[in-house]
Order: structure tokens, then sequence, then C-alpha cells
């Protein structure tokens, strides 16, 4: 027995050409693909330790560009004030669990409320200590004051701790500081809210809220330390100026203009969508009796949501897959494919926007996102057909990171 691990895929989904290979194996050393060979070459069972998915359809490990996986999953109330950041941790062990094993193995996390709790809990899973997804974390928001990263809604002279207002900005030096801070301090992109939110108590989705010096102050500074930044911006104008600026992403996007949609394939700007949360927060907000507002907020831009997206696929645009987790519960994650299915993209792009275009917004596609030589062995596998129903991935059979399975529910391994 050598130090290899051979994987046998009776299907290997290709994402790059959008193909199923039949009948190969994945040769896998220190946790990262060696080869991909047919699987009648592949080494015997005695002669290398082998993992039988014959049967199933293996599919690279699959990205969210969107989450959220510190604190608990959003209520009515005003976040992240009746909750203490050993509780916001402790809870997001459990996320990150039910994310991973949803197939999810690679995240870009866009922030938690209280300033680097997300950066903690990247740490952990990268120490071994907690069983979770590869995370890039944006650390805290950078908004205005009483904008969408801030914490609304509270009476205007309770004093926060400066933990929960880490990003609160009011000029480009200041956003300077704090994303110096965040960077030196362990984050890995950086995230500014360019817009109103949907969830923050009185915010207006299409008002921008950030200056589009305060977003080019972003972009230079963080392109010091080499890092992307994303903007969170439901409106046009507030996108417009991101775009410009030079952010990597524009999050959400759900109001944009044909102009913004224009000028974001122009740039190369990537647009990352979350359209299920909308779903998960129209049922379960008018279920738990949420305020009006913000189910009013959702409605409307879920309506135009739907339409930017298939003007931005057929625009062109880079679309990543990013879906707002912790908005919804996690480990839920993959029923955002189907979303992207509806709304224009075959069954392979959606996957593409999972696994390939994901790794490309965030600068690792040397590392995850194919099974091709050199990438980490992350995969889930599937017992249906992804390329006939893309919901095929939403019950994942076995999930692996680097080669190490985590989950496993094939029958023989119950
Ligand atoms: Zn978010």
């Amino acid at each position: 027995m050598d130090s290899r691990l051979v994987i046998r895929a009776g299907r290997l989904l290709d994402v790059r050409a959008g193909v199923v290979l039949r009948d190969v194996a994945l040769v896998v050393e220190d946790g990262r693909v060696a080869a991909v060979i047919p699987a009648a070459d592949a080494p015997a069972p005695t002669e290398a330790r082998t993992l039988d998915l014959s049967g199933l359809t293996v599919v690279p490990g699959l990205i969210d560009c969107h989450s959220h996986l510190v604190g608990y999953v959003q209520e009515a109330g005003v976040p992240a004030t009746t909750t203490t950041p050993a509780q916001e941790a402790f809870i997001g062990v459990a996320n990150a669990r039910a994310t991973l094993r949803a197939g999810f193995t690679s995240v870009r996390d866009l922030g938690s409320f209280r300033a680097f709790v997300c950066r903690d809990l990247r740490n952990a899973i990268d120490a071994g200590v907690v069983e979770g997804p590869r995370m890039q974390v944006a650390g805290a928001y950078i908004t205005a004051p009483w904008g969408g990263g801030d914490v609304v809604g509270l009476a205007p002279d309770i004093r926060l701790p400066d933990d929960l207002r880490f990003g609160v900005v009011t000029t480009p030096a200041e956003v300077r500081d704090r994303v110096r801070r965040l960077l030196i301090g362990g984050a890995d992109v950086i995230k500014c809210i360019a817009t109103g939110a949907v969830l923050t108590r009185g915010g207006v989705p299409g008002a921008p809220e950030l200056s589009e010096d305060e977003l080019r102050a972003a972009v230079e500074e963080a392109a010091h330390y080499g890092a992307f930044v994303a903007a969170h911006a439901h409106g046009a104008e507030g996108a417009k100026r991101a775009i410009r600026a030079g952010v990597r992403s524009i999050e959400h996007g759900s109001i944009l203009d044909d102009e913004a949609v224009a000028m974001l394939a122009e740039a190369g700007t990537y647009l990352v969508m979350d359209l299920y949360d909308g779903e998960w927060i129209a049922e379960a907000g008018r279920r738990e009796g949420w305020p009006e507002e913000t189910l009013r907020k959702n409605d409307e831009t879920m309506e135009t949501a739907v339409a930017v997206f298939a003007k931005a696929l057929a625009a062109g645009v880079r679309l990543a897959f990013g879906t707002d987790s912790g908005v919804y519960p996690h480990g839920l994650n993959a029923r955002q494919l189907a979303w992207y299915v509806r709304c224009g993209m075959t069954p392979a792009q959606a996957i593409r926007s999972a696994t390939l275009t994901a790794a490309e917004l965030m600068g690792l596609d040397g590392e995850v996102g194919t099974l091709e030589p050199g990438r980490f062995a992350d995969l889930v596998a599937v017992a249906g057909d992804p390329l006939a129903d893309v919901r095929a991935l939403e019950e994942p059979v076995l999930v692996a990171k680097g080669g190490t399975v985590v989950r496993d529910d094939r029958p023989a391994a119950r």
C-alpha cells in the first residue's frame, strides 16, 4: 500500500467543458488531485487505498461566494444584540459543519456583526479543531453609520460595543484605516455596504450609502494587501459607483438597471445574486410575523432580481454562486441551483457558477473549483444526474474535503 488514494468515479462532471466523463479514477496525493486516469488503468484496491464511487456522479466541491457562517439565522429582531460573541461563535461551529456536509467545501464568508469572529472560525477549521469548509473571510462590514452593515433598530442613545461597529466609517481616510486593520488582522476579503439593505430597519435598498471615493479607497487599500473588495449593492447608483471604483464583485444586484448590467459585462465585474433566501424570507417571515416593511422590501427586490439575473446572463456577466446563507438555515445552499436554472441557466452553467466561476472570483481557481491535477480533492458525490436535474445536488451521498471523507451516506457505509 502506498500513500495515494484512488477515487473511482462512475461519472465525473468536467465543469469546464460541461460534460460527464465515465469510469475514471482520481489519483489523490497529499489531499490534492495528482492525476485523472481511466478507471481501468488505476491501481487495484490491493495496491492503493480506494474509495469506490463507481455508482455515483462526482462533482467538484461546491462553493458559496456569499455566506455568513457566524451567528444565528436571521430573525425579526435587531441582529447580534442579544447574543455574546461566544454564542455567535459556537453556533458558527454548527453552521460550518452543516455547510460542509451539504457539499459546500469552500465559502467566501462576507462578514459577521461581531468583528473578526469569522476569522477565528476560519482559523479553527484550518487548524483541524472544527469541521467546516475552506473559508475566505471579511471580518466585518465597511458601512456608513446606520447603513446596511451597522446595527440599526435600537434607541439612538444605546451605546454598542466597539466590535459591533468596527467597520462604521464616514470618510475615505476612515475606510483606509479599517481596511488596513481588517487585512492586517487576518481578513482575506473586504466587504463594503454600498447601498441600503433589505433586512436593515428603515434601510432603502436602492439608496447609495458609500461615496465613490470611499469605495475607491477600499479597493486601493485592499490591493496593497492583494485582497479584493465585494460590494453589497441592490440599487443601480450604488452598484455603478462600486463598479467604477474597481470592486471584484457586486452582491445582490437586485434592482440594477440596464446600464449597470452593461457596466458589469464591460468591466468583467462578477455578480453574485442570492435568490433562494428571498423565497425563505417570504415564507418564514410571514409565518413568524416579521416587520411588514422587511417583507415588502423582500417581495419587491425578489421580483426585480429575477429579471436582472436573466438580463445579466444574456449580457455575458460573470455570475458566481452566492446565497447569503445565514438569512436562511445553513446547509440548504444547494437549493439555489434550481433558482439559477429557473432564471435561464442550464444545469451545467449553474454548477459552473458554484465551482469554476466561484473559484475564479475568489482568486482560488488554481486550488479549488475543478478536479483537475493540482487542485484539492474537494468533491461531492450524488446518486442522480445533476446535468439532467440540478436538484440532485441537494442530497449529497458523499462529501470529501482534501481527500478526507466528511460525509458518507452510501448504503454499504451505513
Ligand atoms: Zn450578506
